[in-house]
């Protein structure tokens, strides 16, 4: 009798390692390309799975060189996440290592959210790559991590789903948030100019006239011809403010601003969130940042009217 309570003991020992738990990890590595990324791909995976990122927060996403930990998490990984559009040019280093058939995910490719193109810059007429700006491109990169993920761990594609639904809520409360928050802004104020093109998404999502002296970071920034360019948008147009981001030098925006005598305000964020102890430690900080600088820049009635 004790005997047979041993043995059932340990077959029921048996089945419960065999079959793992919902909540169990999985052996599953990701590697995410930038931190935006890599907090959607966190945001939907839980604990489940080890999460890995290349460029780290306060780096520039489009301009960045592998690093010895880099490679090693790569060599790990069964997964890459990434934007695509051409975002992360650096992407060249990366297949040069990895094995042809790691599967490599690029979520602005695959999104269902309509593209914008770049209007300003060399690469004008591409589509934008920064889709991640409006909360609702955020949204399909989520359904897009969801699939990908339970493709890979489908014993957890129920916990997936359930992640992904609550994160797709919070993004929309965001969106109502900022919209709110962004809508108090008086219709002849709202024309927003940055460096880098990045804000498109976020322009276009809460109805602000948008332009930039270049389209993406890894082309020539601020030539001659972008320079003069907006001198005479500027002159023709003249904003409350302009703005310069967190990983574009000011330089360029600091020049625009003296010869047009406006403020310049920054910085925003969009190609890197901030360290913990930043303005922008998180994608909802990060927005809510960004619309306070808004409101703060452009918020008021005009001078002179
Ligand atoms: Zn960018």
């Amino acid at each position: 009798m004790r005997n047979n309570v041993m043995k059932w003991g340990l077959l029921l020992l048996a089945l419960m390692i065999a079959s793992p738990s919902a909540t169990a990890q999985t052996s599953l590595r990701v590697v995410a390309s930038f931190s935006v990324i890599a907090e959607l791909v966190k945001g939907v995976a839980g604990d489940a799975v080890s999460v890995d990122v290349i460029v780290p927060p306060d780096e520039d996403v489009h301009r960045w060189e592998l690093t010895p930990p880099n490679v090693l998490a790569l060599e790990e990984t069964d997964l890459v996440i990434y934007n695509g559009l051409e975002l992360e040019p650096w992407l060249r280093d990366v297949k040069a290592i990895v094995e042809n058939d790691l599967p490599m995910v690029a979520l602005a490719e695959q999104a269902d959210y309509p593209a914008l193109p770049l209007t300003s810059g060399r690469y004008q007429g591409y589509a934008n790559p920064h889709m991640w700006m409006a909360p609702e491109g955020a949204a399909a990169y989520v359904d897009i991590i969801a699939d990908t993920l339970s493709k890979h761990a489908p014993d957890h594609a129920d916990a997936f789903d359930q992640r992904a639904a609550d994160l797709k809520q919070t993004l929309k409360e965001l969106d109502a948030e900022l919209e709110e928050r962004l809508g108090g802004i008086p219709q002849t104020n709202r024309t927003l100019v940055t460096s880098e093109a990045g804000l498109a998404y976020f322009a276009d999502a809460y109805a602000f006239d948008y332009d930039a002296l270049w389209g993406v970071n890894h082309e020539t920034m601020g030539t001659a011809a972008a320079m003069a360019r907006m001198q005479a948008r500027l002159a023709e147009k003249r904003p409350p403010g302009l703005f310069f981001e967190s990983t574009t030098p000011e330089i360029h925006m600091d020049a625009q601003a003296r010869y047009a005598d406006l403020p310049l305000a920054g910085p925003l964020y969009v190609d890197a969130l901030s360290g913990s102890d930043g303005p922008a430690s998180s994608y909802a900080d990060m927005l809510r940042h960004n619309a306070e600088q808004l409101h703060a820049t452009l918020g008021g009635a005009r001078e002179e009217d």
